[in-house]
């Protein structure tokens, strides 16, 4: 008999299948010694494969076994932050950037496809040989523990989290991108696209069965072949896409050098950390036109607020910094709390000073979901709100978003040409991929903003914005801050009637 901690040191998803009750001990490390490390994307090619039954031991009622757990080990997979996600990721990218040998790295699954929860973090970084690569990365000082080193096939444990990295031989780059990336439902429709021509697409790549070689790489040739264009991860569900991509009316996603401006951020005026003049020069280095200064309000619960004279001398300062960088246009704005009774924070004398005002509602106030919907409706209907800022108003991982009737308040925004924001701090992300495919749908205008409280985050929050909004299909022109300054100004001044 083998004792429980034969296994500890395996992947986590590989373990699960014992505690679920699928597997014994035995089965379990005679999986890992047959088949390698095993993710859950792993497992489900296996069973595909029916390589599980074929190990020494094994019968078909094993197998049907752990087919039967995956579906619970998919839901059992702790689900971890985007922000998280990407602070771990990045070290290892970065490592594998300039190790020697690697071609390139990309983050596989629900984070290259822009979910805003991370299942596992894989990364598949082709190369010729690895060996190089992995000897750093087992050195990275995040690197609690290796779990697993392969000579392609690298399992780390990095703050709890398990992080994977794959080095396929450079020429099966593309199908090892494709079929890591998923999602299941995606590479599961594609399949059935070769099956259709009597082919099959397997993790290695696209097999005719006529003796000519496999379809690896890029991923474009593999889509290629399929009759189909290449296919954005950030809307690889499995829902829609392939028609669209069918009939050529795939979405021209947003990327980052659309984005001119970025309209919500603090600074030490408020809650964040820095000066008005290092978020600015921050914003240029970034190659903005324009940024708009956003502070909150009095009552807002944030520790350090704007006050309506601290407004009066924000703008004084601003005004001084317009004369120092000519180069970008910089809004002088707020984001104002919309109290509990639907008006705002500031009266309207106030208000109406500002460039560009965003409201938000930062705290429930003990009501009812109907009651927060007319507090957005108010503030929606106010002449001098252009932006509703972080619409479901969650605090990642703390507090889940507000139960609101989204469809119509989208209908409501794009009424009263009232701008929603897709909002990329790591404890927002929101509205996230789903709601911002909903906004858009309604017809509503989306603002991509970073909600930066320091200059060193103005980039990376940007970044993160862009990715839900690319998973929600918002292409460049649904997007307010893509438009020159001009325009921004002008749909300010649309809805202020003036
Ligand atoms: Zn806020
Ligand atoms: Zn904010």
């Amino acid at each position: 008999m083998l004792r429980e901690s034969a296994i500890a040191d395996l992947p986590a998803d590989l373990r699960w299948l014992y505690e679920s009750g699928a597997v014994t001990i035995e089965q379990l490390a005679a999986i890992h010694a047959g088949l390698g490390p095993t993710s859950a994307a792993d497992l489900l090619t296996h069973v595909r494969r029916h390589a599980i039954q074929r190990l020494p031991g094994f019968n078909p009622d094993i197998e049907a076994a752990v087919a039967a757990a995956l579906p619970g080990l998919r839901a059992t997979i702790p689900r971890i932050p985007l922000g998280r996600a990407v602070a771990i990721a990045d070290s290892i990218l970065a490592c594998l950037h300039d190790s020697p040998g690697i071609e390139s790295a990309t983050p596989v699954g629900s984070l290259r496809r822009g979910h805003d929860m991370i299942g596992d973090i894989e990364i598949v970084a082709p190369a010729v040989d690895p060996a190089a690569a992995f000897d750093r990365l087992i050195q990275l000082p995040d690197v609690v523990r290796t779990l697993h080193r392969g000579d392609r096939r690298l399992y780390l444990l990095i703050d709890r989290v398990q992080v994977g990295v794959r080095c396929p031989m450079p020429a099966a780059a593309g199908a090892t991108l494709l079929h890591f990336t998923g999602s299941t439902a995606h590479t599961d429709a594609l399949r059935r696209l070769a099956a259709e021509r009597g082919w099959s697409l397997e993790p290695e790549g696209l097999a005719r069965g006529d003796g000519t070689p496999p379809t690896t790489d890029p991923e474009e040739a593999i889509y290629a072949a399929l009759g189909l264009p290449w296919i954005p991860p950030e809307i690889r569900e499995g829902t829609d896409e392939i028609d669209a991509a069918r009939t050529g009316s795939l979405p021209v996603l947003v990327v980052r050098s659309d984005i001119r401006g970025d309209l919500h951020m603090h600074t030490e005026w408020s809650d964040g950390r820095d000066s008005i003049e290092a978020m600015v020069r921050a914003c240029a280095a970034l190659g903005y036109e324009y940024l708009a200064i956003t502070d909150h309000s009095p009552h807002s619960a944030a520790t350090r607020n704007l006050s309506a004279d601290g407004a009066r001398r924000q703008g004084e300062e601003i005004d001084a910094l317009r004369e120092r960088y000519p180069q970008l246009t910089i809004l002088h704005g707020c984001e104002v709390d919309i109290l509990p009774t639907g008006r705002l924070d500031f009266t309207d004398r106030v208000l109406e000073r500002f460039d560009i005002v965003l409201a938000s509602l930062h705290e429930r106030a003990g009501q009812s979901a109907d009651q927060l919907f007319q507090r957005y409706l108010a503030a929606m209907r106010h002449p001098l709100v252009t932006m509703i800022t972080h619409p479901t108003n969650r605090q990642i991982p703390h507090r889940k978003g507000y139960d609101l009737d989204y469809q119509r308040l989208f209908a409501a925004a794009a009424q009263s040409g009232t701008a929603v924001e897709v909002d990329g701090a790591p404890a927002h992300l929101d509205l996230n991929g789903a709601l911002a495919r909903q906004a858009i749908a309604a017809g509503a205008t989306i603002s991509i903003d970073s909600d930066s409280h320091r200059a060193e985050t103005l980039g990376g929050q940007m970044d993160m914005g862009i990715l839900m909004a690319r998973h929600g299909w918002v292409e460049p022109r649904h997007v307010l801050n893509t438009r020159p300054i001009e325009e921004v100004r002008a749909l300010v001044a649309a809805k202020r009637g003036t």
